[in-house]
């Protein structure tokens, strides 16, 4: 990528770690379910070419803002949505994979294709296939050698996979031959991408995905249990509107307790995206680009002190992002496209919330440390040993503020409520309980103190 030489600031290294891509071939094939008038605006090729312009990859800046710079490191493909409950549906998963191989071969040889010169295609860093999970181990071992067979395959680009559960019925991913394919993927090394919908369908999705993992989890050992991504963060209702209030929410308080729990599983991680495509309208056009910003901020900051910002990746669900309320455009400035609308407003909202430049400039790449074999295939036992490992504290005292310098301002803790945070930031913190400093029981973890 060509460095901006006039830039004051360095630009902050940036992996898109959602991002569906799609060749007008496959859309006139009509392969996709969700195609429908609604989904009109990304019913045309969504390719490497588009992506490439909407993200602005080849001069790594924002197209309004010079200040705002990220150093563009590429791309994690995510399955497109093809499942249709059919063996028809899963081959039109191979056939994604196909297009994707192909693109990565002639990224080499530096032949353009459908939908991309060389040098977008290079973009690719990794891709979560369609699964089969509802049909056990031995349909995923097929599945596999299926894509494996694809030409020019190579199988370091294979991180892991996704089944969309958003719209399947209770139940469906606690079936036997899902937890089944569930326990395969850890046994691989590979990742799973969890997609529901809490504000849509309801908090119980969020709830049978954390019994899935339970499940998938039990009897495994450690370096073998699958990891999960949350996508979306679980899609909670940005409707909300942003007041003091959100935090107080019924729905609020229901999905903090959910990630509450799942936060205490080291193998899960959550992704921060398509937060805007879940907004209403009038969010736009009465509170502009500040109501938009105040309406993510709470489940961002509640994320980030749960999960820690080694277990948030970042996302930008392009282009379903571009199916944001068309409002939104009332506040975006100059040249911005969706994607660029979205990460900027994302930057902003973790400076806001406090977090320290190190972590600003690491959050948006983290999903890259993730991607790495080492770090799939070994569990984070020793997490001090982890520069951005985790730390799972219970305070159990009554009242107690924590206060986090210089990464949160302020953060309240309720009694038995876990709190993540970066131990390599741990002398830097002071614990003030309600009249004094003091000790409070730090409990997990082989804390050296
Ligand atoms: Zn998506």
């Amino acid at each position: 990528m060509p460095k901006v030489e006039e830039s004051t600031s360095s630009p902050i290294p940036l992996l898109d770690g959602h991002v569906h891509l799609y060749p007008q071939s496959h859309v006139d094939a009509g392969v996709f379910p969700w195609q429908n008038h609604e989904s009109a605006k990304i019913n045309v090729q969504h390719s490497f070419t588009e992506y490439a312009a909407d993200a602005s990859t080849r001069t790594s800046e924002s197209k309004s803002d010079p200040e705002v710079k990220y150093d563009h490191r590429g791309l994690i493909f995510v399955e497109v949505g093809r499942q249709n409950g059919e063996q028809s549906g899963y081959d039109q998963g191979v056939s994604e994979f196909a297009y994707l191989c192909e693109a990565l071969r002639n990224a080499e040889s530096g032949k353009a294709g459908e939908g991309y010169e060389p040098s977008d295609a290079k973009l690719l860093r990794g891709i979560m296939a369609l699964a089969p999970a509802p049909h056990g181990s031995s349909a995923m071992e097929e599945h596999t050698i299926k894509l494996e067979s694809v030409p020019h395959f190579d199988p370091a680009y294979l991180k892991g996979f996704r089944y969309n559960l958003q719209d399947e019925p209770a139940g469906a991913a606690l079936s036997k031959g899902f937890i089944d394919a569930m326990k395969w993927m850890g046994s691989k090394g590979l990742r799973f991408e969890i997609n529901v919908n809490t504000h849509g369908a309801g908090i119980w999705q969020l709830q049978e995905a954390r019994e899935m993992i339970i499940r998938a989890h039990e009897g495994v050992e450690d370096a073998k249990k699958t990891r999960f991504i949350i996508d979306h963060m679980a899609k909670p209702d940005l409707t909300i509107w942003p007041s003091e209030e959100i935090e107080t929410h019924s729905h609020f308080l229901a999905w903090q307790g959910e990630m509450m729990r799942l936060a205490e599983n080291p193998y899960v991680y959550i992704k921060l995206s398509a937060l805007l495509t879940e907004t209403s309208a009038e969010i736009h056009t009465l509170g502009g680009r500040e109501g938009a910003k105040r309406c993510v901020e709470p489940w961002v900051r509640s994320a980030i002190n749960l999960f820690g910002v080694n277990r948030v990746v970042f996302g930008s669900d392009w282009p379903v992002v571009k199916l944001a309320p068309e409002e939104m455009r009332g506040w975006m400035e100059g040249e911005d496209t969706e994607w660029s609308a979205w990460v900027k407003l994302v930057l902003e909202v973790l400076r806001d919330i406090g977090l320290s430049q190190e972590d600003i400039e690491f959050l948006p790449y983290s999903q890259y440390r993730t991607l790495q074999p080492d770090s799939l295939l070994s569990p984070p036992t020793n997490i001090l040993d982890h520069h951005h490992g985790a730390l799972p504290i219970i305070a159990l005292e009554r009242d107690l503020s924590l206060r986090l310098k210089p990464r949160l301002p302020l953060l309240h803790i309720e009694p038995s409520l876990p709190v993540h945070i970066n131990p390599s930031r741990l002398k830097k913190f002071t614990y003030i309980g309600k009249n004094q400093a003091a000790t409070y029981p730090l409990i997990g973890a082989n804390i050296a103190r």
